[in-house]
């Protein structure tokens, strides 16, 4: 083929792929033109995960008459004028790509009345080519329907996730919008129903009722700005919400983070907060953040890639700081987490009042020598720490009701007590077993799950008649629809009112759990998808149902664990990987004894 210039309608399609590289790119830049233009009320439809439909209408400013053709314009923007304007942008928008972007790729419809004109206009682009414009009443601002998105670009289209997937995306980045922007009233329709809205009440506590429920937001904590520690760093802002070290979960994306009222990614940032959770959380847990970094326009670029998701700061170690040290405050303040645990303020012989001053939480502390977990139990081999068996005593233990019959997978052990109401000491055949309580029952009640569940057996439940718990909608939406896949677990859950449900059964290892808790739970496994959803769940009960960390246990209690422990497949990691117990060898025993 010879050398040519593409066609304006060809160039823009290419340009338009970095732009709008999904549905939620649309609402994304549409959402921001609509913040832009000072919009105080911004509600968002979406049809088939956005395929169909999307639609964004805003109360904001309006496009003057004269001006709406010239919108769909690449490079045009009313925001930015120099380059010199680019060292200190204030609006979400400026490279002026969006509009002429979408419309390349979709049907664009944009009806917008100026505040200071009397009449509106229509404008309708398809695949790039203006249809018509023509004078229509509208009330001031501005609404953009995208039809048939990536109709002529039939290779993404092709790409796209399911319309769930894409749905979920449109979920989270709308809800972290109203977080960026509480005095904004967001509504998010989603095939018909309403998924989310925000009061606009400019209290970023009201947003996050609604995007993580009451119950959740319980054990939250505010942060806010601390003082810069010298007068030579920048002034840096960190204000929000992070977790209690009570409530976690198994992956940092519940750590959202805006900068200047941009949700950003930066695995830094992510980290600083993960670091000042240090020691507070257990291993492969992760806190609940909703931050928000204010610094000035000049110490942050923007301009880095056209989706504006990442950024680059001027003084990365400054924010970073600021961002930990935020974190980190509020953690130290809190009062003892003794007023946020379950059953942890049970506290029998926690690890204060036994006398140590390290503060006591609901999670497991790191103890050293976790690494020793990797080398091999041998379990045959009685060994020198056991008594010998007397001649004929049957030493296999005997399987409990419905406990798979299993072969020995641990070395027997015995149990010799409990350690700070968290950890069991065992005595076996190599030396000394720390046991945690938690991590070790769940590993129990998941494979007792699953193997229920593999005979085709359902798991024995109990009947329950709990207080109504309200879930955000999107929760309970998927409670709904998932009731099938809950039944299959032994949850039943029956819809009490508009968003609020009422356990009626629970699988039997949960009778004494707090039902608004289980819910809570079992909604964010639904709500995290994932591969697998069945064994997500079988997890979360797992967890549900173990015994907590602070909760004191007798001694047949701890026996009937190890043992059933003994005879699990994967007995030495939790349903998450993580350590169940620690083995001390008898040589490192006399080693650290200095008894060679
Ligand atoms: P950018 O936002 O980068 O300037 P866009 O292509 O998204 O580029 O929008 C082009 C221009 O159209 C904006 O600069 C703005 O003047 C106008 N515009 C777009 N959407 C709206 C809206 N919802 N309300 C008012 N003006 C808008
Ligand atoms: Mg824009």
């Amino acid at each position: 083929m010879p050398i040519r210039v593409l066609s304006d309608v060809v160039a823009a399609q290419i340009a338009a792929g970095e732009v709008v590289e999904r549905p939620a790119s649309v609402v994304k830049e549409l959402v921001e033109n609509a913040l832009d233009a000072g919009a105080t009320s911004i509600s968002i439809e979406i049809e088939e995960g956005g395929t169909r439909l999307i639609r964004i209408s805003d109360d904001g400013t309006g496009i003057p008459s004269g001006e709406v053709s010239l919108a769909f314009h690449r490079h045009a923007t009313s925001k930015l004028e120099t380059v010199a304007d680019l060292d200190h942008i204030a609006t979400l928008g400026f490279r002026g790509e969006a509009l002429a972007s979408i419309a390349a790729v979709s049907r664009t419809t944009l009806v917008s009345r100026h505040r200071e004109e009397s009449s509106g206009i229509t404008v309708q682009v398809d695949g790039g080519e203006e249809r018509f414009a023509r004078p229509t009443g509208a009330p001031a601002g501005t609404v953009v329907t995208v039809e048939n998105l990536f109709f002529n670009t039939p290779a993404r289209l092709k790409f796209l996730k399911s319309d769930s997937t894409e749905r979920r995306h449109i979920n989270q980045l709308v809800t972290r919008y109203a977080m960026a922007y509480p005095e904004v009233r967001f509504r998010l329709m989603q095939e018909g129903r309403e998924q989310f809205h925000s009061t606009g009440s400019g209290d970023l506590a009201d947003v996050l009722v609604e995007v993580f429920g009451l119950d959740t937001f319980k054990d939250m904590l505010e942060v806010s700005p601390q003082p810069a520690p010298r007068r030579d760093v920048p002034a840096i802002d960190v204000y929000g919400y992070a977790s209690a070290p009570s409530l976690y979960r198994a992956n940092r994306g519940h750590i959202v983070l805006f900068v200047n009222g941009r949700a950003i990614v930066d695995q830094s940032l992510t980290y600083a907060v993960v670091q000042a959770y240090h020691a507070l959380l257990p291993d492969g847990r992760y806190p609940l953040a909703v931050l928000m970094i204010t610094l000035a326009p000049e110490e942050v670029d923007v301009n880095v890639h056209p989706t504006k998701a990442e950024v680059r700061f001027r003084a990365p170690d400054a924010v970073f700081a600021a961002v930990q040290r935020a974190v980190r405050a509020v953690l130290v303040d809190m009062p003892s987490a003794r007023e946020y645990g379950g059953r942890a303020d049970q506290g029998h012989g926690t690890w204060d009042e036994a006398g140590y001053d390290a503060p006591v939480y609901p999670a497991r502390p790191r103890v050293p020598g976790e690494e020793q977990l990797r080398m091999a139990l041998p379990t045959d081999d009685p060994g020198r720490f056991t008594r010998a068996a007397a001649p004929g005593e049957d030493t296999a233990i005997p399987s409990g009701p419905g406990q798979p019959l299993r072969p020995r997978t641990l070395p027997i052990m015995r149990v010799i007590g409990q350690v700070g109401a968290m950890y069991i000491v065992a005595e076996g055949p190599a030396g000394l077993y720390l046991i945690d309580q938690h991590a070790a029952h769940a590993r129990v009640l998941y494979e007792q799950f699953r193997f229920s569940l593999a005979q085709g057996d359902s798991l024995p439940t109990v009947a329950l008649s709990s207080a109504a718990t309200e879930l955000p909608p999107r929760q309970s939406r998927l409670l709904e629809t998932e009731s099938a896949l809950l039944a299959s677990v032994g949850i039943d859950v029956e819809l009490f009112g508009p968003n609020t449900f009422r356990l009626r059964a629970v699988p039997d290892s949960l009778a004494e759990e707090d039902p608004a808790r289980i819910l809570s739970n079992v909604a964010e496994t639904l709500e995290m998808g994932g591969e697998d959803a069945l064994d997500n769940l079988l997890q979360t009960i797992s967890y549900l149902g173990a015994y907590k960390a602070g909760q004191t246990l007798d001694f047949d209690a701890m026996a009937s664990l190890v043992q059933r422990l003994e005879r699990c497949e994967t007995p030495r990691t939790d349903p998450d990987n993580q350590p169940t117990l620690i083995h001390i060898s008898g040589e490192e025993l006399a080693r650290q004894f200095k008894r060679a």
